[in-house]
This record gives structure tokens, sequence and C-alpha cells, in this order.
């Protein structure tokens, strides 16, 4: 076998020939060492693995053919200058490369690039290190291999939880960096996670190492840095304390796009409030659920709902404590008789409502007296606190969430179903009673109609909600996954008929929900058409993200 083919990968990108990519690979297995590529020639590579033991290759939810986003090679760079390296050689043969830092994106595509062939860059890896934990500023600095999970750890073992707390998503495998790069949100006072930021390093696709904001000022009083690459010098010292700096504000431009790739980022993380009480809130009625919202909205904007709070469906909850056929023999979607039973016999709402409570005791007990006396209104609501609750409820998990505690106790419900798979619709919605019960019953009427459960939550930031619909499907059976493909594309349609947008999506759907976002003849994706053919003029970084296509791709061809 001649050199040029000795590497087959099951999946080139657009354009580029086998002994390219051989020679590409070549010079990259120079670079990183052999031991830190793989190269997808095999369908046995192909394993969609678990949560806990992620695959790089492609997406383990898959909605459509389960090698339809597919790798052609896994690279995983240990340092920043090895990005650098591979970025310029990428540039040379317009070659895909796709950041990820820990590759997990679960329900919005995993691991896998838009583009087949792309070269999935393992950012995580390698470069996983926390590389400060400042108390006094309560900052810390990472690197993309530093999940939640490993953040938490650091504070733990180094006594540091009685001074800083983290924020996690509902499961704490992610990647803080990457979660905070795909606006990805937490559930305790600092659960918007993008607002927290402060300070990006990020290389270009020139291959050009930036850092943002007041990262942007070199350190004077450090003298130590004559000598030190870019990348390892100290940040100045304001940068993880005021994320704007000066000029054009420029960090968000890197947040679910293809301008660059992050391999630094300052969060802020929250002091330890010295107390904390959770609570759960049972709202027996599906038709409550426009008063509870409306409830919600005066406490959320005043603060008196300090953190990011939930309502959660029965289903929810249900499914994190057992699959559906632990509860029915029924394989079509629960009617309302269903789902009283099963609220009955788990002591639940048909919504439940979590929040938690921060601060000394005097300041949580008046913010419980406005809470409680606020959600009296409710007809027949409950209030309870951990301890009255089973050993395994949904309000003892988020009694973790809540102050930060990793957990995974969530991923029992994508189990609902067997072979469970699952794909997120996210509409962003006003805090509005009518509207969330709009928004409620349009998504789940297409849900029953595509013969599925609907799974939801309606996560409460500052002044909207997510609403996170969770289609879950059995990934072997071919009908259901076409179901859940169409269920997802006609509810972008019916939602953005409505005025709803998502604020987040899967890979398969990114063209047709940026076509949602078309006020003005397109306005906001010509502006990002122009910076990405200005800032990647060989359209190197992430192709299609977001449906953000370079020059080279002809992009009603590619368009899903
Ligand atoms: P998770 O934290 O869930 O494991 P990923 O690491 O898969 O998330 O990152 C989610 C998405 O965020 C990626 O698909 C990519 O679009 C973006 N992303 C992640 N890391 C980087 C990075 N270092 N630079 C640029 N974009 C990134």
């Amino acid at each position: 076998m001649s050199d040029s083919h000795k590497f087959t990968p099951l999946a080139l990108p657009p354009k580029v020939t086998l002994a390219d990519f051989n020679k590409f690979i070549e010079e990259i297995i120079t670079l990183v060492g052999v031991e830190n590529v793989d190269i997808i020639t095999s369908k046995d590579q192909i394993d969609d693995k678990s949560y806990m033991d992620p695959t790089y290759t492609h997406d383990p939810h898959h909605v459509m053919e389960q090698d339809y986003f597919l790798a052609s090679a896994v690279v995983a760079p240990r340092k920043v200058s090895d990005v650098q390296a591979i970025v310029r050689l990428a540039n040379t043969l317009s070659f895909p490369l796709w950041p990820i830092s820990i590759g997990r994106n679960s329900g919005y595509g995993g691991a896998a690039p838009r583009v087949s062939g792309s070269l999935v860059l393992n950012m995580g890896k390698n470069m996983n290190k926390i590389l400060e934990v400042n108390v006094e500023g309560a900052y810390c600095l990472v690197e993309p291999g530093v999940t939640f999970q490993m953040l938490y750890d650091y504070l733990v073992a180094n006594n540091l939880q009685d001074k800083l707390w983290i924020d996690t998503p509902d499961i704490g495998g992610g990647s803080v960096l990457g979660n905070t790069m795909e606006r990805g949100v937490g559930y305790t006072p600092y659960g918007d996670h993008w607002m927290m930021h402060s300070g990006m390093e990020v290389i270009l696709p020139n291959g050009e190492l930036l850092r943002t904001g007041m990262g942007a000022l070199p350190d004077p009083s450090r003298p130590e840095t004559a000598g030190l690459k870019p990348e390892d010098q100290p940040w100045n010292k304001t940068a993880q304390l005021f994320n704007y700096g000066f000029g054009p504000y420029v960090d968000g431009i890197f947040t679910q796009s293809n301008f660059g790739i992050v391999t630094k980022l300052g969060m802020w993380l929250m002091p330890n409030p010295g107390g904390y009480q959770s609570y759960l809130v049972t709202i027996p009625r599906e038709e409550d659920l426009k008063l509870a919202v409306d409830i919600i909205r005066p406490l959320r904007l005043n603060m008196a709902l300090q953190n990011v709070p939930t309502i959660r469906h029965i289903l929810m909850d249900a499914a994190v404590m057992g699959s559906k056929k632990e509860y029915t023999s029924k394989t079509e979607p629960l009617g309302e008789e269903d789902l009283d039973a099963i609220a009955k016999k788990l002591k639940l709402g048909r919504w439940n409502f979590y929040g938690a409570l921060y601060g000394p005791e005097p300041i949580r007990n008046a913010l419980w007296t406005a809470v409680k006396e606020a959600f009296s209104a409710i007809p027949g609501a409950q209030f309870f606190f951990p301890e009255d609750t089973p050993e395994n409820s949904v309000l003892r998990i988020r009694h973790k969430t809540m102050q930060g505690i990793p957990t995974y106790d969530e991923l029992k419900w994508i189990d609902w179903l067997p072979n469970g798979a699952h794909l997120f619709f996210s509409p962003i919605a006003p805090v509005q009673g009518k509207d969330a019960m709009e928004q409620y019953a349009v998504t789940k009427k297409r849900c029953h109609e595509a013969g599925l459960d609907f799974i939801g939550t309606f996560t409460i930031g500052m002044r909207e909600m997510h609403h996170i619909v969770c289609i879950v499907f059995n990934k072997k059976d071919a009908a259901q996954k076409k179901k859940a493909h169409w269920l997802i594309k006609t509810l972008i349609d019916d939602c953005a008929a409505k005025g709803w947008g998502e604020y987040r999506t899967h890979l398969a759907v990114m063209d047709q929900i940026m076509g949602t976002y078309n006020w003005n003849d397109g306005a906001f994706l010509k502006f990002n058409e122009l910076l990405k053919n200005a800032i990647d003029p060989n359209g190197i970084m992430a192709p299609g993200k977001s449906g953000v296509w370079p020059r080279q791709y002809q992009k009603n061809q590619w368009k899903l």
C-alpha cells in the first residue's frame, strides 16, 4: 500500500482526496503523537457507547442514520501551539475542523461534526487543567477538558467549598468551557453560564491567538512574562473580573459559532451563600401551569426567586424514577388519567416546581414566607423539603444540582423507552402563563401525533423561560426515529409561526432554525456569513455550525 493510501477513512470532507488526507494526517501524527490520533476507518469504531464513556466519532443519539454525521479522524492536541499548527495545516487544504471540549453535548449532536469527514478536535483530552481558582475574586480559569465534576472535586479537595460554589447543568460530565460556548444553563443563582464568563483565549481560523476583554491588556506587573509564549503568559489581573474590556465586545461571536477555537475561559464562581434550602411545590392540575408561571414572574424578576428554578412535567420526574413499562403496559402516549395515576403514585403534581433559598436563616425564612404565600394561591399546591420525600425523589437530586453539586441520576429519563435516545427541542418563552400554556399545548399535541409522550421542563431565567422538550425515542426503531425527526422539524415551524425561537439545537436542524431567525430579509445570517468569510476565508472552522456556511459550501445543497 502506498503511503498516500495508508489510511482510508470512512468519510472524507468535500474536495479532499485520499492522498491529501494521508499527507495531512501524517503531519498531524508527527505533531501530536500517534496516541492522540484516531482515524475512523472501520464501522466497528462507530459505537454509541454511553454517557460515562462517550464516543467522539458520531452522535450517539442519532436521529438520522447512525453515521450520517461522521468524523474522518479524532485528534487530541496537547497544547495551544499544536492547535495553531493544525489550524494552519487545515488552511492549506480547506480541511474542516470541528472543535469539541468533552464532546458529550447530549441531545444536541454529541461530538459529531456537521460536515462528515471533518477532523474532530478533541480539545479536552490533554488540555484539561484548572489553571486558577481565585478565592478573593471568586473566579476560575479553565482549559477545555475541565468538567463540572472536576471543578467541583477540586473545590472539595482543596477545602474551598465553604468559600466557593460552582454551577452545574443537570448532568455533571460536560465541559465548563464547552457548555458555556453553547450558552448552556445550570440552576444556582449563577445558572446563566455565559453571563458568568469573564475572559476568553481563542485561536482564530488563521492560527492567531486572541485574548478578549481585559485579557487584551498585557499585565505590566509580571516581568517573568518576558520570553513566555503568549498562551503561557499570565493574564491581566482584571481579565476574570470585568468581561467587557474596551472597544467592540467580541466574546459573543465565539459562542454557538464557527469563528474560533477556545483554549481558556474565565468563569465567575458563586461565593458560598452561608445557608441553603431546596424545596418542591407540587401543582396538582395541568391547567394550573398558567397560574404558576404568573406567580413566578414577579418573584423571579425581583429575585425573591434567587436561582434558576424549574417547572417540570410529571413525566420528566416519573422517567427519572422508572421506565414507561414500569408504570404502564401502554405503548401509545399516556393520557390524562394515566398521568394523574402516576402523579398520585409518586405523590407529585402534574407540574412540579423545584427551587431553592440561599443565605443565612433569617433571609431564607423571609424569602420562604414570600414564596409559600404566593404559591398558596394554586389550589391543592403542596410544599416539601428533601427530607419529606422518598430516598429516590427528584427533589433529593435537585437538592444537589441547585447548590452546584454535579450528579448523574437524571440520565435515567433517557431510558423511558427501550434503546432510549433523545433530542432536545428548546424554544424560549416569556414568563407569562398564557405563553407557557400555549407552548405546552402546541408541543404536547405534536409529541402525541408522533406517538411520543410529552416530557419537558420550563427553566426560568431572569426574564424568559427555556422550555426544554425532551424528545425521547427508541433509536433501534427506524419508524420511531423518523417520527422524532419529523417532530422536531414540525415543532420548529409551528413555533416560528407563533414567534418562538430556539436557544440552541441539534446538528440536524441548525439550518432550519437559522432559517427562522430571518427578520429583515435574513440580515442576521447575512451578517454572520460576512464575518465568517472574512475571519475564515478557507472555510475550515466548523462549517455549517448554527446554519452558518462559508462560501466554499453551496449552502442550498448542504441545508437539511
Ligand atoms: P459538553 O460539555 O456537553 O461535553 P462539548 O465539548 O461537546 O460539550 O461542546 C459543545 C459544543 O460547543 C461543541 O459541539 C462546539 O460547537 C462548541 N465547543 C466546545 N468546545 C469548544 C472549543 N474549545 N472551541 C470552540 N467551540 C467549542
